[in-house]
């Protein structure tokens, strides 16, 4: 029986050091108070327990404390296509789409469906130290009453869900509202319960949904102070469109429609020059980053470091394909080294405030992403019991390259243990890929 510390005063979280925030240096000896939930101090060891003298003090040995990811673009849904037969891989990101993604998987979505693949997308996250995402449900035949599905399974696992589903008229007019509605009515829902579970508006892309539906996402988050996700230029193929039909750039005809701010989250921005660079950056724009499905998709390399030394901020996300965050940041950190032919852009330093700060800013948290006073207590544990010794000046490397979610000791969302001892609290795991499994089998069929 896994016997996870819960307290309802204070709890002291000793390592051998906190990592508190990821632009700044480890600090060996120094741990965490926590209280309801909120970090209530940080300090050395000596400080805390003198301080907090009657606190439930939580060893955790030679753990490096640091704040947990948010995964900033998933697809819970995703995980239903792992390993889904195909005749032959797809000729491109317009073919991926048409005679994949949409007939074979979106489509075929139901209640039933997205529950068992949230359940998962839900383990997964916690195995991983994902405590915060967004999620984008594109399901145009599981409509109305699809995020209220998802939102119940987050909820049950105290998860902090930022939910959308992604509108699109790419089945028809109708289909489209609908979606509209379905972000409005949930946004709104959410808005009157004191949980963990909030709502954003959410539609597609240029090449789905026209001008005037565009306009009208946007006036539905305006009147509501909801932020607004889209996809960007995932490929080459939605320039193009835009050239063609639009006569500009995806980012300039956004601009030109005058919908661009810091709440709109621009998701992959891959295939973007300077000037739709400049724009993001100018609007205020936050953008996140998908460095492995931009693999899959064939869609190119996301000017990462030309848009961080620009003033956007990148998040990272895991796009709902390979979920291992701690794979998604390696990749955010090699991809540019190769590309730029410079080993010295993307330090590792840089993927984990990626990971943590930038992607709380994404979703409009203040209080995430950092671990000092008053902020919200989601953290990890990781395991430190590494080959070489963990130092100073090598913390984010060590942390990063050589670590991954089977080092995870703890995982905390706000202030509750989800993950203790590197087991999952309260759930079972074996029921729940045996149901998600089942589910994708049915799906494959269909
Ligand atoms: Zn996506």
């Amino acid at each position: 029986m896994l016997q996870v510390p819960a307290s309802n005063s204070i709890m002291l979280i000793l390592g051998q050091s906190l990592w508190a925030d990821t632009t700044g240096p480890l600090q060996p000896g120094h741990g965490l108070a926590v209280s309801a939930g909120r970090i209530l101090a940080a300090g050395p060891h000596t400080d805390l327990c003198a301080r907090f003298p009657a606190a439930q003090v939580v060893d955790a040995g030679d753990c490096v404390i640091t704040p947990a990811f948010t995964n900033a673009h998933h697809h819970m849904y995703g995980v239903l296509a792992h390993g889904i037969p195909l005749d032959e891989a797809p000729a491109g990101f317009w073919p991926f789409l048409e005679d994949f993604w949409w007939p074979r998987v979106e489509d075929r979505l139901s209640h039933e469906l997205i529950a068992a693949a949230t359940d998962w997308a839900c383990l997964e996250m916690v195995r991983s130290g994902v405590t915060t995402f967004y999620d984008c449900l594109e399901a145009p035949y599981a409509l109305p009453g699809a995020l209220e599905v998802e939102a119940g399974v987050v909820r049950r696992w105290g998860l902090r869900g930022v939910l959308s589903f992604e509108a699109t008229q790419r089945v028809s007019d109708e289909n489209g509202e609908l979606g509209l509605r379905e972000n409005a009515s949930f946004f709104n829902a959410c808005r009157g319960r004191d949980d963990l579970v909030s709502g954003m508006i959410c539609f597609h892309t240029t090449f789905t949904c026209s001008a005037g539906f565009i306009r009208r996402a946007f006036a539905l988050a305006a009147e509501r102070g909801a932020r607004v996700h889209m996809h960007l230029s995932e490929g080459t193929y939605e320039p193009q469109y835009c050239l063609e039909h639009f006569g500009q750039r995806p980012v300039n005809y956004y601009d030109g429609m005058g919908v661009l701010g810091p709440h709109v989250l621009a998701s992959q921005a891959v295939q973007v020059d300077a000037d739709e660079v400049d724009i993001l950056a100018r609007r205020g724009v936050h953008v996140s980053h998908q460095p492995l499905s931009n693999c899959e998709v064939g869609g190119g390399f996301a000017p990462v470091p030309e848009m961080l030394a620009a003033g956007v901020n990148v998040a990272l996300g895991s796009d709902g394909y390979v979920n291992n965050f701690f794979e998604v940041m390696r990749a955010a950190a090699l991809m540019p080294k190769a590309r730029l032919l410079d080993p010295a852009t993307m330090p590792a330093a840089a993927a984990w405030t990626m990971a943590t700060q930038n992607g709380a800013r994404a979703l409009g948290f203040e209080d995430l992403g950092t671990l000092a006073p008053g902020k919200q207590a989601d953290l990890l544990l990781i395991r430190a019991d590494l080959p070489s010794p963990l130092a100073a000046h090598n913390a984010a490397d060590q942390l990063l390259f050589w670590r991954n979610p089977e080092n995870l000791y703890g995982v905390m969302s706000a202030g509750r243990w989800l993950l203790w001892e590197g087991h999952v609290v309260d759930q079972d795991p074996e029921a729940i890929r045996q149901r998600v499994s089942s589910a994708a089998a049915r799906l494959w069929q269909a």
